[in-house]
């Protein structure tokens, strides 16, 4: 049994503030070390329910947010920028289930902590055969291209919600409540933890009944941009067309592909972006 685990950081119980999970930022040292928790939680829970090999994909930011050595032993970890395949790096047909850990709502969420799908100075929505999604159903066409099951995802009450019409059997883990974008109500971190744990083995207990995830093909994804000029630029990329002054269309069958182009205009606008 092999684990492929993405960890994102915005979801982790106790984080509330970009100060919390940017390097730069007051409370970094805070931040990596609550998800440092929940992702070793995640990885404890799934070798108590027999999985062999771990694979760890730093997803967030420059993604080396996890100290090494205190990662848990078990597990190896694949961090660092300019990963191709960005938030599902590592993930191959070998795989049997993959954990989403510390994930959150998307940009337009109604209460969703931290909500922003890949770049909040760039996307303002994502649509997936025509439903607002998060990073979750994006991440998912990886999954559907390997036929491997998302068995886990953790984070609030948002990110639980957005993933079910495409993951529909998948263990949910619900370490906080959010009131705004700010502001979240959580689960001490040892709690966190626990859930974590007991929601790891359970999903790679059933691992094997849950199927693939459930993305209609041939698959249709729309970005809506913060601007019109971020539209304009990503039909640069084959197989994007313009729909709307800010909004972008691409069909595919093939859902890596679908994928892959989702990134590349994600890496494209990152560009135009003004700060
Ligand atoms: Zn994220």
């Amino acid at each position: 049994m092999k684990v492929f685990i993405s960890s994102d950081i915005e979801g982790t119980a106790g984080i509330v503030d970009w100060q919390q999970v940017r390097a730069s930022g007051a409370d970094y040292a805070l931040g990596r070390r609550l998800l440092t928790g929940e992702v070793n939680a995640a990885i404890d829970g799934a070798v108590q329910a027999g999985a062999g090999e771990i694979l760890v994909n730093d997803s967030h930011s420059t993604m080396q947010n996890i100290d090494p050595g205190a990662l848990h032993h078990h597990a190896s970890y694949l961090s660092g920028r300019h990963k191709p395949l960005y938030m599902m790096e590592g993930l191959d047909g070998t795989f049997d289930a993959v954990f989403m850990v510390a994930y959150h709502g998307a940009i337009g969420a109604e209460r969703a902590i931290l909500s922003h799908t890949y770049n909040p100075l760039a996307v303002w929505e994502a649509r997936l055969n025509g439903l607002a999604v998060g990073e979750s159903a994006l991440n998912a066409l990886v999954a559907l291209h390997h036929r491997v099951p998302v068995v886990l995802i953790t984070g609030d009450e948002a990110t639980a919600e957005e993933a079910r019409p495409f993951l529909r059997d998948i263990e949910a883990v619900v370490v906080k409540r959010s009131i705004t974008r700010f502001a979240a109500e959580s689960l001490h971190p040892d709690r966190a933890c626990q859930l974590i744990r007991d929601g790891a083995a359970r999903a790679v207990e059933r691992a094997s009944s849950i199927p693939p995830p459930a993305i209609e093909l041939p698959a249709t994804l729309e970005v809506t941009f913060l601007t019109a000029d971020m539209a304009e630029m990503a039909t640069w990329i084959r197989g994007v067309e313009r729909v709307g002054a800010r909004v972008v269309s691409a069909t595919d069958d093939e859902p890596l592909r679908l994928f892959r182009t989702f990134v590349t205009i994600v890496a494209l606008t990152r560009s135009i972006v003004e700060r």
